[in-house]
């Protein structure tokens, strides 16, 4: 669906094309980035309302409102991110918009799932009313995966087919979310079934997570309707994907592998539309200090991306991608989502026009977004107070002597261990070199108690942690080894109504 412009601002638009009006705004001796045909031309650029009306060679139409000498700098269209969690910024959606508008980034596709996990339909909902009037064009999907991981954790909801039409139904809402349950899709689960099923009819984009698969699972991942994949391994896993018609979203996380993949790609005779640049998940540190968008397409012209190329990724190429002929090109009759460039090979950013408006310069907005009418979701920790004795693990039938506990080994890839541990009073005494972790379901759906595990690799340390943000369930996960001191944390994340919580020596930092 395309926010469309009304039909005064289009007839204002083909009168002053022509010389017969004057532009509202026109930006003259800058240099256009033409993502169609990467070349880099002298041109001057029109703009009447939300819209461009004329792009045109310097000098030719000078009648405007207002003029803007750009001085021989860049224009390009606005960066638009092909696959963004926003919660992971921490930051509610206007605030979000003030942090990467100034980058460069004007539109982003954004699965709402972690808002989804807790809320249901009305987390997808919240992420739709809070967004509207913003500088920042949200173009919002159904999550698809609600929980993310059935059977293994119990989230806020449970989106089945039903859910799924309800979403795809509102008009903001322009595709199914990442597909991450990649082993319903092979393995045709009737749910998942039903909730792609639900897509295809809504004849809307279909996004993909497709981590590791190759071969047949691959095709029949993309035979199942899924088209797009932000998951990249390695060099190899993105040519075969490209290669087998999904649309790549390349995403900064692993910057390790940005190289490989920029040289394979360079070795393409030809670098597919079905390129495109996204952040996934950028946490508030580092999308303030580094960038989003802006940070991945500066290290991918490091490492050897023509700067031209990489700025087609993040635009015309997503704007395909996203079907959207009204953005992504700085040409007549799209949207003057427009980008000041002062430096391509550093994305340098100097000035943004959003919907013909100038809204950024210099790395900050000219004024700060609103905050939406929509409220904030309150009351999503439901769940009482915690005793000491759930974070022990408890050893059923005994009370003393020795007995032999799986443990979790690991952080982020984990395997099960096994540990002799000695116990006391009809609980496992914790080994020095070992700590431990409780999971507690906090949406209210499950009468199943705190889960309490020993966990093992994780290094020396002592004192507590406890979180409420926990991809992509977000329960409530405790680390710890001293169970007053895992408690103390705990309560106080449930108290605050989510959260982080530290505890060093017994006391809350
Ligand atoms: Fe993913
Ligand atoms: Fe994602
Ligand atoms: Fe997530």
């Amino acid at each position: 669906m395309s926010d469309a412009i009304d039909l005064a601002t289009r007839l204002r638009a083909i009168q002053a094309a022509q010389g017969r009006e004057p532009f509202d705004v026109l930006l003259t001796g800058g240099k256009v980035v033409d993502v169609a045909t990467l070349e880099l031309r002298e041109a001057d650029i029109g703009l009447i309302g939300p819209m461009i009306a004329s792009v045109h060679p310097p000098g030719t139409l000078k009648a405007a409102r207002q003029t803007v000498d750009i001085g021989g700098r860049c224009v390009a269209p606005g960066f638009i991110d092909g696959h963004v969690h926003f919660e992971s910024s921490h930051m509610l959606p206007h605030n979000y918009a003030s942090v990467v508008v100034p980058q460069g980034t004007t539109t982003i596709f954004c699965d709402p799932h972690e808002l989804a996990n807790v809320l249901g339909v009305a987390g997808v909902r919240y992420a739709v009313e809070a967004s509207r009037g913003l500088p920042l064009r949200f173009i919002v999907q159904a999550s698809s995966c609600v929980p993310a991981a059935p059977g293994l954790e119990m989230s806020g909801a449970d989106f089945q087919a039903k859910e799924i039409n309800e979403l795809l139904g509102m008009p903001e809402v322009a595709g199914l979310a990442e597909v991450m349950d990649m082993k319903a899709v092979l393995d045709a689960s009737p749910r998942m079934i039903g909730i792609l099923t639900e897509a295809l009819k809504s004849g809307k984009i279909i996004e993909g997570h497709a981590r590791g698969l190759k071969g047949p699972a691959l095709q029949a991942y993309l035979s199942a309707g899924i088209s797009a994949d932000h998951e990249i391994t390695s060099a190899e896993d993105a040519i075969e994907k490209l290669r087998a018609g999904m649309t790549v979203e390349i995403r900064g996380s692993h910057d390790y592998l940005l190289p490989d993949i920029v040289a394979a790609l360079n070795k393409l005779p030809v670098i597919p539309t079905s390129l495109t640049i996204c952040t996934d998940d950028v946490f508030p540190d580092i999308l303030v200090g580094r960038g989003g968008i802006n940070d991945v397409l500066r290290r991918l012209i490091r490492y050897g991306l023509d700067p031209l190329q990489a700025i087609r990724c993040a635009t015309i190429n997503n704007a395909i991608r996203l079907r959207r002929d009204d953005l992504g090109q700085v040409v007549a009759g799209r949207r003057a989502d427009l980008l000041i460039l002062s430096d391509l090979r550093e994305v340098a950013v100097e000035a943004v026009y959003a919907n013909g408006r100038r809204v950024a310069e210099n790395g900050r907005m000219l004024e700060a977004p609103k905050a939406a009418l929509a409220l904030p979701p309150v009351r999503t920790m439901k769940v009482g107070p915690l005793g000491a004795d759930d974070f022990r693990v408890r050893i059923p039938g005994m009370t003393g002597g020795r007995a032999v506990v799986r443990t979790i080994r690991g952080a982020r890839f984990t395997s099960w261990g096994e540990r002799e541990v000695e116990v006391r009073n009809g609980f496992a005494v914790v080994p020095e070199d070992a700590n431990v972790m409780t999971v507690v379901h906090r949406h209210g759906r499950s009468n199943r108690g705190p889960q309490t595990a020993i966990i093992e690799d994780w290094d020396h340390w002592r004192g507590a942690y406890a979180s409420s943000y926990s991809h992509d369930s977000h329960n409530l996960v405790v680390y710890g080894s001293d169970p007053a001191e895992m408690a103390l944390a705990a309560n106080r994340v449930i108290e605050m109504g989510g959260g982080n919580c530290v505890v060093k020596d017994g006391k809350i930092t």
